[in-house]
């Protein structure tokens, strides 16, 4: 056993090693960690960087990948970084789902059969309050897109974000419940989520601030550096946020691997209180 692999059953080390592909789209939500948009820059990883990251990390021991941005599925290529990575180890893609038209759903029918989630942002059960964060037309796309994906075999799972799930209102997230299981996503696979104030939301005071113990340890492979975890590599003001920076260096992956082992195994007793987000 390798010692990536052990300090990922230790606890110290997230499974999922994780990658950006790039940080641009479609939407301009008004909590986007990333400040993303149409036209900002792309900052994207090329196919072969993910998969060769992703070839080194199933030797070292990740067990599983992640897919974010940014909304990865801009991207003409990636149907087959998905499958790449897939035939390798489950992966999951983060996506707003709003950029499945008839073409990319007939392309993803090649994926078919492969171990694919796609984790799709829901947040409000009704169009009106769900679009004031993400942009007019958002709701009808997704709740148009979830049954699509699932005809092709395609797993999905809904992640709902909300200012504090503690005290968020629970009649309307049990009927957010009723709509995501008549679209077929079971109650498992729907995570509910804190807005994290990095990025746009750090304009607009919303959600909570974040340091590196509230995160499990996640290798998280950008263009600009390897990251303790797919929520440190944000844009703020414009700027890349480098406190949750691991390594500028991310080949070979050993290195942010070791890098990340080391800070993750420093972290003192109690470091485990974290706020359990994906
Ligand atoms: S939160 Fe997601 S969907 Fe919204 S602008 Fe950012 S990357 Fe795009």
């Amino acid at each position: 056993m390798t010692a990536t692999a052990e300090a990922i059953e230790r606890g110290v080390l997230g499974e999922r090693l994780w990658f950006y592909s790039n940080y641009h789209c479609n939407l301009r939500c008004s909590y986007c960690l990333t400040e993303s948009a149409p036209r900002v820059a792309r900052r994207e990883l090329s196919a072969e960087t993910i998969v060769a990251a992703a070839e080194e990390g199933a030797e070292l021991g990740f067990q599983a990948f992640g897919i974010t941005g940014g909304e990865p599925f801009l991207r003409e290529d990636l149907t087959g970084i998905i499958a790449r990575l897939a035939q390798i180890a489950p992966t999951l893609i983060l996506s707003n789902a709003t950029v499945f038209n008839a073409r990319r759903l007939r392309e993803l029918e090649a994926l078919e059969g492969l171990p694919v989630q796609v984790q799709i942002s829901l947040d409000r059960p009704d169009p009106d309050v769900n679009d004031e964060m993400r942009g007019r037309g958002n709701f009808a796309k997704v709740v148009d897109a979830i049954p699509k994906l699932l005809a092709r075999g395609i797993g999905v799972r809904i992640a709902t974000t909300v200012d504090d799930p503690a005290t968020a209102d629970a009649v309307e997230m049990e009927r957010l419940c009723e709509l995501h299981r008549s679209l077929g996503v079971p109650d498992c696979d729907h995570v509910v989520r804190p807005i994290i104030r990095r990025g746009r939301a750090v304009a607009g005071q919303l959600g909570r601030g974040v340091g590196f113990e509230d995160f499990e340890p996640e290798l998280t492979i950008t263009a600009d550096g390897a990251f303790s975890t797919p929520f440190g590599p944000t844009v703020t003001g414009g700027r890349l946020d480098t406190d949750l920076l691991v390594t500028r260096a991310t080949s070979p992956l050993r290195r942010p691997v070791d890098a990340l082992m080391r800070i993750a195994g420093e972290q003192s007793a109690g470091a485990d209180a974290r706020i359990g987000i994906r």
